[in-house]
């Protein structure tokens, strides 16, 4: 497997060297909207801590960033009024990983609406922004 490279897209956002449409953030975990959401709502949750994928990252980062994919599945549920709730989570480019520093999918749901193709559309930077404040606030209230 390569060894992580500290000039990946999340790891500059990491930095705060790029920006984010933050929702949730504490000493290990960072979590941000998608911009390229495959349905409203769509969260990105990472370690701190450099890790490629599941191949490389320490069990308790990874036990961690489940604890903040859970509240924030949780938390998206009544955000978004959301039926149901997808969590993606892709290792290298034959597992379909496009960035290299781990990241868990949630993605709420609604009954019946499919989701979009991965990254086939940006979402408007004022939607994202006001989707991150609902989230946010959704997951600071429980
Ligand atoms: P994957 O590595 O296959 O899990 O896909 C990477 C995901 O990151 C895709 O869903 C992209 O839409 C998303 N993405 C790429 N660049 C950014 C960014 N700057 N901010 C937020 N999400 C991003």
């Amino acid at each position: 497997m390569p060894s992580y490279d500290p000039n990946n897209i999340f790891a500059k956002i990491l930095r705060g060297e790029l920006p984010c449409y933050k929702v949730y953030e504490d000493d290990k975990a960072l979590a941000f909207l998608d911009i390229m959401p495959r349905a409203p709502g769509h969260t990105l949750v990472l370690p701190k801590a450099p890790a490629r994928n599941i191949l490389d990252v320490s069990p308790d980062d990874f036990a961690h960033v489940a604890r903040v994919a859970q509240k924030i599945a949780q938390a998206a549920m009544t955000a978004f009024d959301a039926d149901g709730i997808t969590i993606q989570q892709f290792n290298e480019g034959a597992g379909g990983q496009v960035v290299f520093h781990l990241h868990v999918h949630v993605i709420p749901r609604k009954s019946g609406v499919a989701m979009k193709p991965p990254a086939s559309e940006k979402e408007k930077p004022e939607v994202l922004a006001a989707q991150a404040k609902k989230l946010a606030a959704a997951i600071a209230a429980r």
